[in-house]
C-alpha cells in the first residue's frame, strides 16, 4: 500500500507574489506579476508513529524557500535572451529592444532559463531537496507550482 501526504499551497499559505518577465512570449515579455501557491504531495511509508513526514516541519522548509522570492523580481540567471549586467546596486536587463532597470535588492536570482511555472517548480523542488533531510521512508516527491489560480506545473522526483 502507498499512502501520501499532501499541501495545498493556497489552503495552508505558502504563496509568494512576485514580477516576472518571458521574453519568448510576446505578452509575457512586458514586466507583470502573479501570486504563486507551492502545493507538495510526499509518498512514503509512515513510521511506527502513523506518520509519513511532520507537516509542520513540512510548512517550515516550504515557507523558507518561498520567503525568499515573496514581493521580488525573478530573475533568470540562466536565460540565453536576456541580457543581465550588475551596476552599482541596480541591476540592467536587456533584450530584444528593452531595456528595465531594477533595484539589485528587489531582485532574485535563479539558476534556471526562465521563470515558467515548470522551471520554479523544479527549482522549489532542488531547494527542498537540498534544505530538508529526508528520512529513508520516503519514496517520491512532487512539487507543484501554480500561476494563480486554476494553473500550474508539477515535478516530481522519486528515490529506490
Ligand atoms: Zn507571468
Amino acid at each position: 500500500m502507498d499512502s501520501y501526504i499532501i499541501i495545498d499551497g493556497w489552503k495552508s499559505n505558502i504563496r509568494f507574489s512576485s514580477a516576472h518577465i518571458i521574453p519568448e512570449y510576446e505578452k509575457c515579455g512586458r514586466l507583470h506579476g502573479h501570486t504563486y501557491a507551492v502545493h507538495v504531495k510526499i509518498s512514503g511509508k509512515p513510521d511506527e508513529k502513523g506518520i509519513i513526514l511532520d507537516f509542520s516541519i513540512l510548512k517550515e522548509n516550504l515557507k523558507q524557500i518561498v520567503k525568499e522570492l515573496d514581493h521580488r523580481i525573478l530573475i533568470p540567471k540562466k536565460s540565453k535572451t536576456f541580457s543581465v549586467k550588475k551596476e552599482k546596486d541596480n541591476v540592467k536587463i536587456s533584450f530584444l529592444n528593452k531595456t528595465y532597470f531594477f533595484p539589485l535588492n528587489d531582485c532574485i536570482f535563479l539558476p534556471i532559463k526562465s521563470t515558467s511555472a515548470e522551471n520554479l517548480a523544479s527549482y522549489i523542488l532542488h531547494k527542498f531537496l537540498e534544505e530538508a533531510a529526508l528520512q529513508k521512508n520516503i519514496k517520491s516527491i512532487e512539487i507543484g507550482v501554480d500561476e494563480g489560480f486554476g494553473q500550474g506545473a508539477r515535478i516530481s522526483k522519486s528515490f529506490n
